[in-house]
């Protein structure tokens, strides 16, 4: 059997940013990113500066906001609604994870929808829910943008999402279904993963362990989607696919990094130059 088909997230993400600059030139004013980071964690400030200079390449605005870690929830929440009133920015993400002592439902809460880029805000969830239209979660957007690109069909196709959070699990699940794939969750209660995994013909795993998906948990020529970011013994990244065996028994694979990952980045753009226009369409 040949070796799959790198589903090359990279390059789809640079084409998906150029279109987003060309489009940000025709608007009459730049749209606007504020992104908030609260304490020290290394990943987190990885993740900021990478946001950061892709609203640099769409030609947006940024904003960052550099919080100690000893911010209250109180001040946290009177930035967020200094940022919902403040015209010139469209998006307002908040760094997650948040210390332990924040609330951080509370504070999503707090974020104008209009202005939730993330797509976290309980207003936005519930418009995925019942198929309206709102901000989508990055990741899960990212991937739907993946499997359009490379004119994968998801129709009455069986779809196996592994991991059930509220930020990719749930909201991939529901954005397969919504294109009529037959969709399965798997989490850390699922009886046999195995099993369950070689169903699909379209498999997604976003649990963060390093490892977890071997060829023999994979149908011959499903289509493999790998969201985790994990570090492996050398401190190298890499997903939860065993990616070197899975790539000779899938047809198509993200790979880690260069897979999901820079089309989360992208749909984030996506996103705020979308908050922008409505913004703009709402002034006029
Ligand atoms: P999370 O909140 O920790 O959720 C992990 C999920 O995996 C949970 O639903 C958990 O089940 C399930 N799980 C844990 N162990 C399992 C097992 N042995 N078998 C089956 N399911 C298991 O993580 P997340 O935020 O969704 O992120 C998942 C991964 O994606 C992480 O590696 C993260 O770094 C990565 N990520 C990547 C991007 C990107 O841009 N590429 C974006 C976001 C996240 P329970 O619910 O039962 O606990």
């Amino acid at each position: 059997m040949m070796s799959a088909t790198i589903l090359d997230g990279k390059a789809l993400a640079q084409k998906c940013k150029l279109e987003v600059k060309a489009e940000a030139e025709t608007l009459e004013r730049k749209p606007g990113l504020a992104v908030i980071i609260v304490g020290d964690n290394q990943a987190s400030r990885v993740y900021v500066n990478s946001k950061k200079k892709d609203c640099e390449e769409c030609g947006f605005l940024s904003q960052e906001y550099a919080m100690p870690e000893e911010t209250t929830q109180e001040e946290l929440i009177t930035l967020i609604e200094k940022l919902n009133k403040t015209e010139e920015i469209d998006g307002i993400l908040v760094q997650l994870p948040l210390p332990s002592a924040i609330d951080e439902e509370a504070v999503l809460m707090t974020i104008d929808p209009s202005k939730d880029v993330d797509g976290f805000h309980p207003m936005s969830m519930g418009s995925l829910l019942v198929g309206k239209d709102g901000f989508l979660p990055c990741t899960p957007a990212g991937i739907m943008e993946i499997l359009e690109e490379y004119q994968i069909d998801i129709a009455g196709k069986e779809c196996v999402v592994v991991g059930r959070s509220n930020i990719v699990g749930k909201p991939m699940a529901l954005l397969l279904l919504q294109k009529h794939g037959t969709v399965t969750i798997c989490h850390s209660r699922t009886k046999d993963l195995k099993e369950v995994c070689k169903r699909a013909d379209i498999l997604v795993a976003a649990v963060g362990r390093v490892g977890l998906i071997t060829a023999d948990m994979v149908k011959p020529s499903a289509v493999v989607i790998d969201v985790a970011m994990n570090r492996n013994e050398e401190g190298k990244l890499c997903g939860d696919v065993m990616y070197d065996e899975v790539k000779e028994v899938a047809s198509a694979i993200t790979p880690v990094p260069g897979g999901v990952g820079p089309m989360t980045r992208a749909v984030l753009m996506q996103n705020t130059i979308q908050a922008a226009k409505m913004h703009l369409k709402d002034k006029n």
